[in-house]
Order: C-alpha cells, then structure tokens, then sequence
C-alpha cells in the first residue's frame, strides 16, 4: 500500500545532541549524536525526511538500538549553499502520533567547501557571490553558518527556490519559527593543525575557545537552551583574543589596527548603552573575517565581521548593536534585534544628529517597503507579517528599527528608556507586555499604534498634505502681524501614524507632530509670524509607501 504524500515539514526537531568532528585540512565535518523529533502535524507519521547540505552523506540512523532503514537521495533546494540537499526518507519504527516525539541516533559525515551554486545559478557573479556565500570548512580559515545557509546538522523542510519570488525566505522563516523554541547542543572537536600556530574555535560567545597545543586538539559547546533566532554558528581561525568585559574581540593576524578601532570604540559604546539600555551583562563575541569583503553576519550575540579596515562609525554602531544585546535578552525578535537596530540610530543621532540618524534608518527602508506594498493591495491575501509574530529579517529587523524610533518621537526619549529599563524577558510573556510597559511611563494610549505598526500588518501609511489655507490673524496686537495656516494632513494607507510637518518660511521652520489615522485625515492650525512658502510632510521617520507626495508649495491668493 502507498504511503500518503510525505509531508515534509511534519515534524519539528524539538532537540540535537550532537558530536562533530572537523579536520579542517580535508575539509571534513564529521557528526554523530542524537535528535529528537515531535510531529507538530495533525496526522499519525510513519516516516521522516532528514535533511543535511548535499556534500555531506547520511551513514546511520537508529531508533534505540535498531538500525533504521532509509533511502538517501539528493533534493533540490536553495535553503543550502549547494543549492541542494542530502535527503533520507526514514522509516520509522512506530507510527508517530500528533505531539509525540520519537529520538533517533543519527551519523553523517562528508566536507563542507566553499559553495556558491545557489546564487550563480540564478546570475549573480562568482566575484560578488564570494564574499556573500562564504561558508566553508577551509585550511586555513572556517566559517559555517546554520540552517538558511549550510545544514550542517539536519533539518526538516519543504523545497525552497531562490528563483521563484519569496520561497527561500518563506521556507527558511518557516524552519525558524519552528525550531525557535529547540534545545541545541553540539560539543565540536578539530583535528588536525600545528602547534605552533593554534587554532581558536568560536560558536557561542560564552565558552567558545578551549586550546591544547599539546594534543593539538581545539575543541568548543555551541549550546542553546532555546535557538529562538539563532542559527549555529561557528568559526575556526588563528585568532588573536582581547577580553573586555562583557566582549571578546578575536581578529586575524594583519588586522591589528582595525581590531584597534574596535577596542578604541568600546568604552564609549557601553557607556551610551548603559546609559539607554541598561548594563550589558550576557557574553559577546566579535570575530573577525579572513575575506575582507565577506558580508557580516550575526547570530545571537556572535557578529562575525572584518576587522580589515578601521571604520570607526561602523565600529562604533557594530558594537552598540551587540552590547544592546547583551544588556536586554527577549525571545521576541522584533524587541531583540529591532531595540539593537534603533539604538544604532540613536547612537548615530548623538554623533551627527537627526539627519544622521535617519539616513542609516533609510537604508532599512528599502528591505520592506516593496514588500509592504504589496501587503496593502487588496487583491494579494495574507500576506501580512504582523511585528508580533514574524520571523522574517527584514521584518524584526529594518521595520521594528522604525517602529522604536517612531515610539520615541512620540512619547520623548525619558519615557521610552524608562520602558526599557523595566523591560524584562521572563515577564514577557505577553504580545501586549512592551505596550503596556510603554504607555505606563508615558501616560498614553497607545492601543491604535501597536495594533496598526506591530500586532497587524496592513502596509505602510501614505501622508500628504490635502489643504493648507493661510489668512491673517486679527486678533494679533498691532506691529505683530501674525497668520495662521490651517492644514489639513490625509493617509490613504491602512497604517496611521504620528508623523512630523514643517512649515518652511523664507528664513525660518515651525515643525510640529500630528497624528493621522489610518484612511483619515486631520487638521492642525500652525500660528506663524512668517510666509510660509512649502510645507514638508515626515522628515523620513515614519516609513510610508510613497515618499514623494510629501511636499506641498503654498501658492500666494
Ligand atoms: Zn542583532
């Protein structure tokens, strides 16, 4: 008899116990260890598909102490930088009801080189797909990331296209939000390397580097209690450590004044943050790239990024990212990533102003805003990805970024740091614990705001100025002609918002703060002792769809 229709992502991995060898001269990652699986689906199971990047091979899988039969085979996907997977469809040995678990043995072994299939394959060039797509076990220098780049362990998917619209993304956020409440642990061993010029193996920022030159043996715990965000991470190299509590700084040899920019931005770094944040207590750790040009990456509080040049802003906003990290734990991406985002803007604020501040929030912009488009159009369905719930980057990322600057523009900055201040992640077990925080210390209601900007997605709001009339003021005492402008603001867009105006005279600016609701208008009364001539509608912090009806010339009558 047929078995029904495998379903693919039947089953979440709720745990990995693994042990991994790497042999960095061939390459090679060895692992063996033990998974447990639940099946999160409505129906009995009977078999699983394991999944693990295509140039690694499956030797054994068991259930107790029973060999289980499975048959390997390639599956194309791009969720792995080979563009494929190595798949075994195993029989298990018991149907698997709905919410019960099954724990297999698991072995595979195969190597891990540097693979850029899935982004030649659909045009982009090997010189730029190089330093994007930079996973590899290498001889001289490693670095692997997790699930979304390379399975190093085994994963549980649906095929996923890089080609065919938002697939990859869909596939990879699925796997995410699945495996965010998993417990991971793998202990990782390297054989192999010269005494001389030990290697340093990074994984988590906590225990990550033990070193016996004498055995030649490095070896490190990539543990987590819950993944949530993370993908396992890890990085072998022959780095060079510098300690400051709570951040470990490992750069390469050669990229010792780089590395100097970033110990040089540490104090003041922590001091903005503690100041804002809170003290960062939990450990990080910043590692340091053999490819100058390799795009950074972050996984929890590990950032791999070169230390090749010595950029010192960039420095600065990488560390402040990393020590709002440290000093404020959430299982809530969008609270976790987007406070670190918005506190690289405020950073950036307190360096070179608001106008600084808001061009690194406008290069956020561009990641959503095409998305949210569509998201608005009524003839595209569900396609939302509330604040609350997303594991989608450009989400809990570029937009939370905007969300948290747009609160502290509207409830001052002392509110807003006083929320956070009391923000604690084990009382968050609410989606409505930061709003509450929130309106507690700014004496607001801010209901319409959370419920618009982070617990719906409805697109993004679209502001313009419907009217503006102007007429002198008679009640103005004699040689202080003053006049008023009464304008009347319009939100086409499903998304209200606060958004900032100014009222721009020959040589002066009124600005001021009006709150439009979504598909509403609202009028305000500006009192000017000047002409106006133009009025500019949001300075560029509230994110809109169309940012190019926000200026409106005042015609002389
Ligand atoms: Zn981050």
């Amino acid at each position: 008899m047929l078995a029904a229709a495998l379903d693919r992502e039947a089953f979440t991995i709720t745990k990995y116990d693994l042990d991994v060898r790497l042999e960095p001269e061939q390459q090679r990652l060895g692992a063996r260890g033990k998974i447990t699986l639940r099946n999160d689906s409505q129906h009995p199971q009977k078999t699983v598909a394991l999944q693990i990047s295509s140039s690694l091979s499956w030797r054994a899988i068991r259930a107790g102490d029973k060999p289980l039969q499975f048959v390997a085979q390639p599956f194309t996907s791009d969720i792995d930088h080979t563009g494929g997977l190595s798949e075994a469809i195993v029989t298990l040995p018991t149907e698997i009801k709905p919410k019960d678990t099954i724990e297999l043995e698991i072995g595979y072994e195969g190597v891990i080189p540097l693979d850029m299939t899935r982004l030649t394959r659909v045009g982009i060039p090997e010189a730029i797909a190089r330093h994007t797509s930079w996973d590899q076990i290498g001889q001289s220098f490693t670095a692997v990331r997790g699930a979304g780049y390379v399975a190093w362990y085994p994963i549980t998917t649906e095929a996923a296209d890089f080609s065919e619209g938002n697939s990859l993304f869909e596939v990879t956020d699925r796997w995410r939000a699945r495996e965010a409440g998993s417990e991971f642990k793998a202990r990782l061993k390297i054989s192999g390397g010269n005494a001389e010029r030990p290697f340093s193996l990074i994984c988590t920022p906590s225990e990550s580097i033990s070193r016996n030159n004498e055995e030649q043996v490095a070896s490190g715990d990539c543990s987590w209690q819950q993944l949530g965000d993370v993908a396992p991470t890890f990085a072998l190299g022959r780095y060079v450590g510098e300690w400051k509590s709570p951040v470990s700084f490992y750069n390469l040899p050669g990229h010792e004044s780089g590395a100097k920019t970033y110990l040089d931005a540490f104090v003041p770094a922590s001091i903005f943050v503690s100041e804002f944040f809170g003290k960062p207590t939990a450990p990080v750790a910043i590692a340091d790239f053999a490819d100058p040009h390799a795009a950074p990456f972050e996984s929890g509080t590990l950032l791999l990024v070169s230390m090749a040049d010595q950029d010192r802003k960039l420095a600065g906003t990488n560390l402040v990212h990393e020590l709002v990290h440290s000093a404020i734990p959430s299982p809530r991406p969008w609270i976790y990533e987007g406070l670190a985002h918005f506190a690289e803007a405020v950073y950036r604020e307190q360096q070179g102003g608001r106008d600084a501040a808001l061009d690194l929030l406008a290069a956020h912009r561009a990641a959503f805003v095409d998305s949210e488009r569509d998201v608005a159009d009524p003839r595209m369905k569900d396609l939302g990805q509330p604040l609350a719930a997303t594991f989608d980057e450009t989400y809990y990322r570029s937009k939370a970024a905007y969300v948290w600057w747009m609160l502290r523009d509207m409830v001052g900055a002392d509110a807003l740091e006083q929320a956070i201040h009391n923000y604690r992640a084990l009382d968050d077990t609410n989606p409505k614990y930061v709003e509450r925080l929130v309106e507690t210390a700014s004496k607001r209601d801010l209901s319409w705001f959370f419920e618009d900007w982070v617990y719906h997605d409805r697109g993004l709001p679209d502001i313009r100025v419907q009217s503006a009339h102007l007429w002198k003021d008679e009640n103005s005492k004699a040689g202080k002609q003053t006049q008023i402008l009464t304008t009347t603001l319009e939100n086409v867009g499903l998304t209200g918002a606060e958004v900032p105006f100014t009222v721009h005279c020959a040589d002066s600016d009124i600005t001021q703060r009006i709150e439009v609701r979504a598909k509403s208008t609202a009028t305000t009364r500006v009192q000017t002792a000047c002409t106006p001539l133009e009025i500019v509608v949001n300075d560029g912090s509230v994110p809109e769809s169309d940012l190019t009806n926000n200026v409106f010339k005042i015609s002389e009558k």
